[in-house]
């Protein structure tokens, strides 16, 4: 007799999300040097965090006696002005991963179901599991998202719709009349949820804010862990028609941003040269990984993020050689995608570091 028989059955049956892995346990378990790691696994800022957030989270340091702005004022209207909307479109979460949560917190059940591309981001999976909810898998030819195919597999049960765009893992992004075509179909019983974690990356996004701005039933997800450089602080938000923002609002924490990540993110926005840097490093690394895999004959995904997939043939065991050498990248098994690996993009010296250790092991890990 165990207490795991009274648990609920989707906590048992979850399957624990597996994060890159960190630096400082590489360093534990290997006897590494800490500072001579490269991880390029979790898509972070390799220029590390705004200069000016770093400024703002000092001074913020000096309150942190007081409870943050549970109502996220100063960082919500800024968000606001921004995308021309106001500040009840807004919705501040602990990383937009908890944007995912709140949604799914709100619209799942036993009876309804969530809807992903069968390459998507793990979360929603969990998510969906989470909630007890039908997770729907929409096969995704050559790595994008099919939206025609994601519209059909709509039924009278589906509430949640999530499309990552560009996807995480694979880089991939869909376009303006994917999208168009996709919310002239959408059903009034159903959320289109545009995960937009890397839209600050590609040179001409597609725009689904005017679906917010036309009050439909749209939530885009947006975060400060990628271009700006604040993963550890975990700040993201979702812009949502009021209707659906106010619904989301009462599913959180009262303080569920802290008020340095707040204080962080509101400078973050400011800081364009940090954010026109990072996207200059992305390009340069992204056309230093294309070149080095064109040249080795080894098939990857273009990507439109600041990582990119490329097929080694085995992946586990690639990573864990990878690993003993100091470059962590991600593995894809969980993804379904046991030949391939994820690299995020890196400084100049990350990615020739990251070319050396690959190019020494190849040899063994390569399935000709
Ligand atoms: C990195 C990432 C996020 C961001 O998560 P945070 O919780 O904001 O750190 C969201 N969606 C996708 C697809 C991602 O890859």
């Amino acid at each position: 007799m165990t207490i795991d028989q009274y648990a609920n059955r989707f906590v048992c049956d979850l399957v624990a999300y597996e994060p890159g892995k960190p630096i400082e346990e590489t360093a534990r378990e290997l006897g590494l040097d800490p500072s001579q790691i490269v991880k390029v696994a979790s898509n972070e800022n390799p220029l590390g965090p705004s200069p000016m957030a770093k400024s703002a989270m000092l001074l913020a340091i000096e309150e942190s006696h007081i409870y943050p702005d549970g109502g996220g004022y100063n960082l919500r209207s800024t968000l606001a002005k921004t995308l021309g909307l106001g500040s009840e479109n807004i919705i501040l979460g602990n990383g937009s991963n908890e944007i995912i949560e709140l949604l799914c917190h709100t619209f799942l059940n036993r009876d309804s179901e969530l809807i992903a591309a069968k390459h998507a981001f793990v979360v929603y999976k969990l998510m969906a599991t989470l909630f007890g909810a039908n997770y729907v898998e929409v096969p995704d030819p050559e790595f994008t998202h099919d939206l025609d195919a994601m519209a059909d597999a709509i039924t009278p049960n589906t509430r949640l719709v999530f499309i990552a765009n560009p996807n995480n893992p694979t880089g991939t992004m869909v376009d303006q009349s994917a999208i168009d075509r996709f919310m002239a179909r959408l059903p009034e019983h159903v959320i289109a949820v545009f995960d937009e974690a890397y839209i600050e990356f590609p040179d001409s996004p597609p725009d689904t804010i005017r679906y917010v701005r036309e009050g439909r039933n749209v939530c885009v997800l947006r975060t400060f862990s990628k271009i700006h450089g604040l993963a550890g602080l975990r700040v993201g938000y979702g812009i949502a028609p009021p209707h659906l923002a106010t619904l989301l609002q009462k599913a959180r924490q009262p303080f569920n941003v802290n008020a340095i990540a707040q204080a962080a993110a509101l400078a973050a926005l400011a800081d364009t040269q940090h954010t026109e840097n990072t996207r200059q490093v992305n390009r340069e690394g992204m056309a230093f990984y294309e070149n080095a895999f064109h040249e080795r004959g080894l098939e990857y995904v273009p990507s439109h993020a600041n990582f990119l997939l490329v097929k080694t043939g085995n992946g586990d065991e690639l990573f864990r050689e990878m690993l003993k050498q100091g470059v962590i990248v991600r593995a894809m098994s969980s993804y379904k995608l046991p030949d391939w690996i994820r690299i995020s993009i890196g400084t100049a010296a990350q990615n020739s570091r990251v070319m050396e250790v690959f190019d020494a092991l190849r040899p063994t890990s390569v399935t000709p």
